[in-house]
């Protein structure tokens, strides 16, 4: 890969007096995702996939600003719910000329009132795609009135990923069986909808070791696309294209995975998709967050900071490894110390980490966690009365307040 486009962005790779400029102005916690380094990721995926149909999984990362950067590069957009349907619409409108052709709603288990909104929006913009990954959810938009596009989401049986919480691909929730697909696909195309492809995900996180399941997954969707009962325009194979958290960890090599892609493929007459997430969006955030505490204890140094699990969900979800730099000018000249750093949620798993070497943490320090960018904003709640804080994104040296930090009263909005 190019100098200029790097495989993987490490959290050293950030500039540390400007994200300390940044927290300044902006207060802590603060994310900050640098638009450029999106773009540049989908330039590298793109040019490991030249021939795919990307389209970005919003929820990941849905601030509108993303969607729209990602949208005029010519990505389509995968969405999970109503609400993302309509954040992605609106973000591509004015910016593309059809932005229902950029959008596909994959239905899991999808509640009423998410059908009736997609529905809505299909009437508006007929090019959208529809997911479904159960036989009645053909019924449910069939009494609806929607015989728009329509994919069937295959379970394949095989399943990827960094943590079984994540990996979909062999969970019954998501898609129909693999030996109901072709059935279902026949169903829908008599009852009238416009079948045009199908979909798999296995799930996330999809590293060097997992080539062989995703290899496998591929193959089984293009045999169901061979024996298709109506030609299929598109096989979408999913995203979770991993991102290495851990600073000694090598970056994905796309090319392999796109090599093993269009080989597992094989001769099938359809576009290949592809849904990378987490790809496009992770290294490019960083979470900013202040010491609050620096406590010495018999067991281990703990550093309380003032993002937790409610800033970043994904350490005390998934055990997710986040890399940590102190930001302070002199971190180089500290000791380390083991470091245990904690947020200020009353939960035992609120925790960043345990026993990390960091160079000792002093109060009033601001630390960066990496690759921050991805399924970040995206999880944090309220718990615990906590407002979620500012986004800011950089884009051509210039940053921008994206999303204010929210107040109490932004907490309490809600209530009679
Ligand atoms: C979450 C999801 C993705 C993206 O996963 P990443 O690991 O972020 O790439 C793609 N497709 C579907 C259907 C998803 O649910």
């Amino acid at each position: 890969m190019s100098a200029s486009n790097p495989a993987v962005r490490r959290l050293a790779d950030w500039d540390a007096a400007r994200l300390r400029d940044l927290r300044e102005t902006h207060g802590s916690p603060l994310y900050v995702l640098d638009l450029d380094r999106v773009r540049a990721n989908y330039r590298r995926l793109a040019r490991a996939f030249p021939d795919a149909d990307v389209r970005y999984a919003a929820k990941a990362n849905t601030l509108g600003r993303v969607l729209t950067a990602l949208g005029e590069a010519g990505v389509g957009i995968e969405c999970a719910s109503a609400g993302e349907v309509a954040r992605a619409l609106d973000a591509l409108e004015g910016t593309v000329d059809d932005p229902g052709e950029r959008v596909q709603y994959t239905a899991v288990n999808p509640p009423a009132g998410d059908l009736d909104t997609v529905v809505e929006l299909w009437r508006e913009y007929p090019g959208l795609t529809t997911t479904v990954g159960a036989a009645d959810t053909l019924d449910r938009l069939a009494e609806r009135g929607y015989d728009g596009r329509l994919c069937v989401r295959v379970n394949p049986g095989v399943g990827a990923g960094h943590h079984e919480k994540v990996s979909t691909g062999a969970e019954p929730k998501f898609g129909v069986p693999y030996d109901r697909a072709t059935d279902v696909l026949a169903d829908a195309a008599d009852r009238g909808f416009d079948v045009v492809g199908i979909h798999a995900h296995a799930g996330s996180g999809i590293s060097g070791d997992d080539l062989a399941a995703h290899r496998e997954l591929v193959a089984r969707m293009g045999d169901l696309a061979r024996d298709a009962p109506v030609p299929l325009e598109f096989v979408d194979v999913g995203g979770g294209f991993g991102v290495p958290y851990r600073p000694e960890e090598a970056p994905l090599d796309l090319d392999a995975v796109a090599d093993a892609t269009r080989e597992a493929l094989g001769d099938v007459d359809a576009q290949l998709a592809v849904e990378p997430g987490r790809y496009l969006v992770a290294d490019a955030g960083v979470l900013l967050t202040d010491v609050n505490t620096v406590k010495v204890t018999p067991e281990t140094t703990v550093v309380g900071v003032d993002a937790g699990m409610t800033t970043l969900l994904r350490p005390a979800m998934y055990d997710a490894y986040h890399e940590l730099r102190t930001l302070a000018p002199d971190a180089g000249e500290r000791g380390t110390v083991a470091a245990t750093v904690t947020g200020p949620i009353c939960e035992s798993s609120d925790v960043f980490c345990t026993d990390r070497e960091l160079p000792a943490p002093e109060r009033g320090d601001t630390l960066a966690v990496g690759n921050a960018g991805a399924y970040g904003y995206e999880m944090a709640s309220h718990y615990n009365s906590r407002p979620r804080p500012a986004t800011v994104t950089v884009e051509g040296g210039e940053a921008t307040l994206a999303r204010r930090r929210e107040t109490l009263a932004d907490v309490t909005r809600l209530e009679a």
